[in-house]
């Protein structure tokens, strides 16, 4: 069924400083970390955070060791300076928009202002605030609160930050009604604006919307009343496991959208879990197709397709006549080596796309018995090319089967750091850009022995930014699920928006490469048919950026789309005779 994903959801700003700062305590500290309360809403995360050591502290204990983190909600002040005095570190992790309002109810009380908080009463936040409001603060969470109220002297009316804005208008009016002169401060952050405000423009397009979120988060809860009030209908879930097939086949399009402490990569999971039901008046020929797509992505038969046709395009970039050894080779050995690594990353795999680790499960041995398969045919075709194509596709090989190998012993642990390849930081992405681009510039290249070795150096060169770029984007794409898992991708060691920046700069360095190479003889003419291959990278990823695609099969299919394309403008240019 078609799916629309809202823009906004997922992580706000405050739950993901949140969890990358546990995250990163995590990684430093070795005397545990704990939580004063649970960290968000969202009891799949604390699950992953509790594998991951982090215990909830529920009562302030008289000593404690070790870092203790304070919730995005934040705390009330006197519980804090608690916390201090228990010995352990105290990292403040409350949200920035929440301290704004904290520090609005301390200048107004200074003042001798009394406080009116609109919020529920329960919530952690409003708990926090009313510590800053002291024996002057009353919370209302309705009409009849506000029938109930007793005020006296000058007063200042905020919000709880996650509150409907509608609710809030109508009830600080009433509040102002019985009151008159109170000074009255929106403090509902942005995040809970635009994400309402976009359920609602989604409900005039869809007539049902999935709400992905911790039951016991009121924004989450809170998107549903808003769904239901604009007469959609709202399917609450946590998990993927909680969809109603029967229920959601009705519809042919759905909307789904997800609370301020729901990952990405949960979102994921219950967007690739609806696309795969059938929806109403959706014929044969579509579900086919879907189902298609979708296998030709998770066998990595489409990443393999992808690198056979680079290697077409690297022949031609180096002036080498086009051969279907180069492309089976390329093929071959990027197939067996994209599902080896598969299969020894079953752990974050469950998380960015566990219907895939699913699949990988169920078809485990077929798909291992066809990757070495291919491999040997990929090698028996090298050796076919002669011995040094062999020997380095054979070592690129070993490599690749060692990369997920801890061959460290333990003892040296202390001095070497890491057990394995796997272990360094980013190491991934730079020893597959390096695969790829020998693979299918140097193979084909020592194979044919007609290619200068000035324009295979060129080549290299290029290619190896240019599989930098994609394999690094995929990291972007499940940094969430990455960094929870402690994945050492580049965006969890480097962040995610400096990766960003140094993908815009690599992609610069392309188009320069694309039009300078070819004039200094570092590769044939065909350079300059494939600036327009690098300019749609550059759209992808800004695409991405504003949120236009979200991850998923589609922005694989996109993505993995750049070599079909450069293969596609290295053919015109070749059949043009511009070689
Ligand atoms: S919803 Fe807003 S205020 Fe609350 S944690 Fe997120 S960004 Fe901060």
């Amino acid at each position: 069924m078609k799916v629309i994903l809202a823009k906004n959801a997922g992580f706000c700003m405050g739950v993901r400083r949140a969890v990358e700062t546990t995250l990163d305590i995590i990684h430093r500290e070795d005397r545990g970390v704990a939580t004063y309360g649970p960290l968000i809403h969202n009891p799949q995360v604390l699950d992953l955070l509790a594998e991951r050591g982090v215990r909830i502290i529920k009562e302030i204990p008289e000593q404690e060791s070790g870092t203790v983190v304070i919730r995005a909600h934040g705390v009330p002040p006197e519980q804090k300076e608690k916390l201090k005095a228990t010995g352990a570190r105290v990292e403040d992790a409350t949200c920035p928009h929440v301290v704004k309002v904290q520090v609005i109810i301390k200048k107004y009380r200074k003042q001798g202002h009394a406080t009116v908080i609109v919020g529920d009463r329960n919530h952690a936040e409003v708990e926090g605030l009313m510590g800053y409001s002291g024996p002057l603060g009353q919370v209302v969470s309705n009409e009849a609160d506000v029938a109930a109220m007793e005020l006296s002297g000058p007063y200042i009316i905020v919000s709880q930050t996650t509150q409907d804005h509608k609710a809030f208008d109508s009830l600080s009016r009433m509040i102002l009604a019985r009151f008159p002169g109170g000074a009255v401060f929106n403090t509902i952050c942005d995040s809970t604006h635009k994400r309402q405000d976009e359920v609602r423009e989604l409900c005039g397009r869809v007539p049902a919307v999935v709400v992905v979120g911790g039951k016991n988060s009121a924004n989450t809860q809170r998107l549903g009343e808003i769904i239901e009030g604009m007469g959609c209908r709202a399917f609450m879930v946590e998990t993927e496991e909680e969809l109603d097939s029967a229920a959601l086949g009705q519809y042919d399009c759905v909307g789904v959208t997800a609370g301020a402490s729901t990952p990405n990569w949960m979102i994921s999971r219950v967007v690739r879990t609806l696309e795969a039901i059938p929806g109403r008046g959706e014929g044969v020929s579509h579900i086919i197709f879907y189902k298609f797509c979708w296998f030709f992505l998770a066998t990595n038969l489409c990443v393999s397709v992808a690198g056979g046709f680079l290697a077409y395009t690297c022949g031609l970039l180096q002036g080498l006549a086009p051969q279907p050894a180069h492309f089976l080779i390329s093929f071959g050995y990027l197939f067996a080596m994209h599902n080896i690594n598969r299969f020894t990353d079953q752990k974050t795999q469950k998380f960015n796309d566990p219907v895939r680790a699913l699949f990988y499960r169920r078809y485990r041995w077929p798909l291992l018995v066809a990757s070495a398969l291919a491999l040997v045919l990929a090698l028996a075709l090298a050796r076919e090319l002669g011995s040094r194509p062999f020997l380095l596709l054979a070592g690129m090989g070993l490599l690749g089967i060692l990369y997920s190998v801890r061959f460290v012993p333990q003892f040296m642990l202390p001095v070497i750091k890491v057990r394995g390849l796997k272990e360094i930081p980013g190491s991934k992405t730079f020893l597959v850009a390096a695969a790829w681009s020998f693979v299918t510039t140097l193979v084909p290249a020592w194979g044919s022995g007609a290619a200068s070795n000035q324009m295979t150096m060129g080549v290299l060169v290029f290619v190896f930014f240019l599989a930098f770029v994609r394999n690094a984007l995929f990291d972007v794409f499940e940094v969430q699920g990455d960094r929870i898992v402690g994945k050492e991708t580049l965006p969890v060691w480097i962040g995610e928006k400096k990766t960003i920046m140094l993908l815009q700069l690599i992609m610069g360095l392309l188009l320069v490469l694309l039009v300078l190479f070819p004039v200094l003889g570092l590769m044939t003419a065909v350079g300059f048919w494939l600036v327009p291959g690098v300019c749609y990278l550059v759209v992808l990823l800004y695409c991405y950026e504003k949120k236009y695609v979200s991850q998923g099969p589609r922005l694989e299919f996109w993505l993995e789309g750049v070599f079909f394309l450069m293969a596609a403008l290295a053919w015109l240019a070749s059949f043009a005779g511009r070689v």
